[in-house]
């Protein structure tokens, strides 16, 4: 497993180990076998070397270093990094060289963390497996013929495969969490508003934010700590303050058990072992029924398609990436270019989301799912006021097969089922690697919590931990 960036920190700080040395290792794992995996679409080899360079004689000359200085990690072909093509794994956006950083670009560099290297990820991040890229899927890191999940399959490959320590994804409807559940990893989708979008390629702009993937709890907590904050360049950004975290160990407290009917019996196993033992501990693990799984799935493939038909209408071939050669006339160039540029599912999701908000179809579909979306968040608040957190499993089955399921879009669509949830009401969620079936099948199970209380979510991801 991918070793610790507080665990390096200290490593250097006791003069046992280089930030060079690990930038180097991190790059022959790359060269090793990122061919077959894939999960890298491009690799900053020059500036991570010097920067990991500057980071140890900046330490041999101070004494100090920055909160993150040396973790090394990579960012999703969606989060803009300035001077690196950007792409979001679409050919629409080729040769598309990015003028400016992300925020959380920004913010993780001035806290001294290294880019090493852009992620593959599904096209615009739609997709659950890494198939739908346009530069070939990504292979899962140690279960061969297996997909790593998506849409940020390659951040979550390239960490499990120790490319890296950390991995940006974006997460819209589990994309952080799913692939971080497949790999055996954590994976965070902060409160909505809570980590600045400035920078992120927008699929659906009320669902979007971006998350760390890790190996370890405590990299994924600093770096969400870094990130974390008011951004004056994202309108929907909230200005409350990031508290400080500070382990409460783990007192028992009383916790909502979501789990739906027909789960795989891999997941259902894993998971039940995790409930014994947390009782075991003292926790009151209290089951809580949940009417509404049969509108989840519709209201998420509604309301994004609808965004994303008016997010992805700027993408014309005139301003950016591609464009259509010999078109005639204006309209012949959108409609080549676009045609030529966007894969099978992005295609089937703006047409979509362009039916849904059409004239007389509005109120049926666009409307409706607005209001189970309210519905939804009621209903969490309910439950957040009696219990600490909300744990469910984060995907009803283990990873699947490459090809398994990339022919039937409503198969796909339904093995969202359990992560749309936190993004339709905005609640903040945290995938935790619970277990490993004798299969070697990892099962993951996220942790949901009051707006703004990832802190809480620290505090019973820790409870989980095996000690
Ligand atoms: N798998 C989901 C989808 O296909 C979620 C994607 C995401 O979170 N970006 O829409």
């Amino acid at each position: 497993m991918t070793p610790s960036y507080t665990a390096l920190r200290k490593a250097v700080q006791e003069g046992k180990a280089t930030f060079t040395d690990i930038v180097e290792n991190f790059l022959a794992n790359i060269k090793a076998r990122n061919g077959v995996l894939n999960a890298l679409l491009e690799v900053y080899e020059e500036e991570a070397v010097q920067a990991a360079g500057n980071w140890d004689q900046h330490y041999k000359a101070e004494g100090s270093l920055p909160p993150l200085a040396g973790m090394v990690y990579v960012h999703k072909d969606n989060i803009a990094v300035a001077g690196h093509h950007l792409s979001a794994a679409s050919r629409i956006l080729e040769g598309f060289i990015c003028p400016y950083n992300a925020t959380v670009i920004e913010r993780l560099s001035a806290a001294g963390a290294i880019c090493i290297g852009r992620a593959n990820c599904d096209e615009f991040a739609m997709g659950s497996s890494n198939e739908n890229s346009a530069y070939g899927p990504v292979q899962h890191p140690f279960l061969e013929g297996y997909v790593p999940g998506g849409s940020s399959g390659g951040s979550a490959a390239a960490v499990a495969a120790e490319f890296c320590h950390m991995a940006l994804g974006s997460d819209t409807g589990g994309s952080v969490r799913q692939p971080a559940a497949f790999c055996g990893l954590y994976g965070l989708k902060p409160t909505y508003g809570r980590v600045s979008r400035y920078g992120l390629i927008a699929y659906a702009s009320s669902f979007d934010q971006i998350g760390p993937i890790t190996a370890s709890l405590e990299d994924l907590i600093i770096t969400y700590q870094v990130i974390a904050g008011f951004d004056p360049r994202d309108p929907t950004s909230s200005s409350r303050a990031v508290e400080p975290y500070h382990p409460k160990g783990t007192t028992p407290q009383k916790w909502a058990w979501i789990m739906p009917e027909g789960l795989h019996p891999i997941v259902a196993q894993v998971l039940k072992e995790k409930k014994e033992l947390l009782r075991q501990r003292g926790f009151e693990i209290e089951e809580v029924s949940f009417p509404y799984w049969e509108y989840l799935i519709p209201a998420y493939f509604i309301l994004t398609t609808a965004e994303a038909s008016s997010n992805l209408a700027r993408y014309d071939g005139v301003r950016y990436g591609r464009r259509a050669k010999e078109a005639q006339t204006l309209e012949e160039l959108y409609a080549r270019s676009r045609s030529e540029g966007f894969g099978r599912e992005v295609k089937r999701r703006i047409l979509l989301g362009t039916f849904v908000l059409s004239a007389g179809y509005y109120d049926a579909y666009y409307t409706k799912a607005q209001k189970v979306r309210r519905l939804l968040y009621e209903y969490t608040e309910k439950i957040l006021k009696e219990y600490a957190v909300i744990a469910m499993p984060t995907s009803a089955t283990p990873p699947f097969r490459l090809g398994e399921k990339v022919e039937d879009p409503i198969q796909m669509y339904l093995s969202d089922l359990l992560t749309v949830y936190a993004n339709l009401t905005g609640h903040p969620a945290l995938q935790v690697p619970v277990g490993t079936s004798p299969e070697g099948f990892p099962v993951g199970l996220q942790l949901i919590g009051p707006l703004f209380g990832e802190n809480s979510l620290f505090d019973a991801a820790y409870a989980l931990v095996d000690n």
